[in-house]
């Protein structure tokens, strides 16, 4: 008798915590699903493109960008949760045209589950890679240069089309206000653009001459009148790596071209300075540019117009101030 009650007792406990343990999991699946449906986000994967995002939709969308400060966007690769984050978004806005290269399968997945995404790079009319006397990535003409940012003008463009994508896809924003978001950046770009001008114009036409560590500037040399001279990795990405004949037949360019400044990104540039002055004997400027990421807070380039202001002023400053001493040795 008594070890039947018992036991009724016992059964009778075990199903009250089996219905509490049931009400809590309902209740915690119910706050995931309205807290996903609350809050619509946009996932973008570059950090330049990040910023251009976050300006145009303020405060209307959460905006996770997956690139960090001072990465390579060539290199750079997700966590299991940045790959998860950008199945449940409700827009992705990545650069594309071969840049993220660890990234794009992970976009590809995502768009294949039903995610709105917006390939930046392929809406603003993209270049492609020349080849020849200039001096472009060779075995690469006819691929696409993915780093159309150095041109303001397309990231003007890029920006209106990534505020209609959000107006779009992104269930909840006000329109009204990420109009009125872009309307204010697409001022600020146009001043950009002005201040670019105005900048370059105070380089003589025959200093015109980039040589950079791989090939990022093609859109800022054909917006603005500049030659590509070449690039220490001969390559539209950085996971190349130049080869002893690459690096001859650039500084032979470059001693024809009379060019003594050399561009480089500011996350490697001793690497790049040593190879060019043991190849040519000392006697090279080496500047540093922000090329592809944005920095950390107070470092310098932590939103694209700042990056792009700075560069405009060491590339004026490193061209324009000082001519080149005599180009033979
Ligand atoms: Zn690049």
């Amino acid at each position: 008798m008594r070890a039947t009650t018992r036991a009724r007792i016992r059964v009778a406990r075990l199903r009250r915590l089996l219905m509490g343990l049931l009400a809590l999991v309902a209740a915690a699946t119910a706050t995931a699903c309205t807290g996903t449906e609350e809050q619509p986000r946009v996932v973008v994967t570059t950090n330049i493109l990040g910023d251009i995002t976050r300006q145009v939709v303020g405060d209307q969308a959460e905006v996770t960008v997956l690139m960090k400060p001072d990465a390579d966007p060539h290199s750079f690769g997700l966590s299991a949760v940045q790959a998860a984050q950008l199945e449940r978004a409700d827009l992705v806005v990545f650069n594309g045209l071969g840049l993220e290269e660890n990234v794009l399968r992970h976009v590809a997945a995502a768009r294949e589950a039903g995610v709105a995404t917006f390939e930046a790079g392929r809406a603003v009319d993209p270049l492609t890679f020349r080849t020849g006397a200039d001096g472009g990535p060779e075995g690469e003409s006819g691929q696409p240069d993915p780093h159309f940012w150095t041109d303001p003008d397309r990231v003007r463009t890029a920006a209106r089309l990534i505020a209609d994508r959000v107006s779009e896809h992104v269930k909840g924003v006000d329109d009204a206000a990420v109009r009125a978001n872009a309307a204010r950046y697409d001022e600020q770009l146009e001043d950009l653009t002005a201040f670019m001008e105005q900048s370059f114009d105070r380089v003589p036409e025959d200093r015109r001459s980039l040589v950079t560590n791989h090939h990022v500037f093609g859109y800022l040399a054909d917006r603005f009148g500049f030659r590509v001279i070449g690039a220490v990795i001969p390559s539209g990405t950085t996971l190349a790596s130049p080869s002893s004949s690459d690096l001859r037949s650039l500084t032979r360019a470059m001693e024809k071209a009379g060019v003594r400044t050399v561009f480089a990104d500011s996350s490697q540039p001793k690497r790049l300075a040593e190879v060019l002055r043991t190849e040519l004997g000392g006697g090279v400027r080496v500047v540093e540019l922000y090329s592809e990421s944005l920095t950390a807070e107070n470092e310098g380039a932590a939103t694209y117009l700042r990056m792009m202001r700075a560069n405009t002023t060491a590339m004026t400053d490193g061209l324009a101030v000082g001519s080149p001493k005599g180009t033979h040795s």
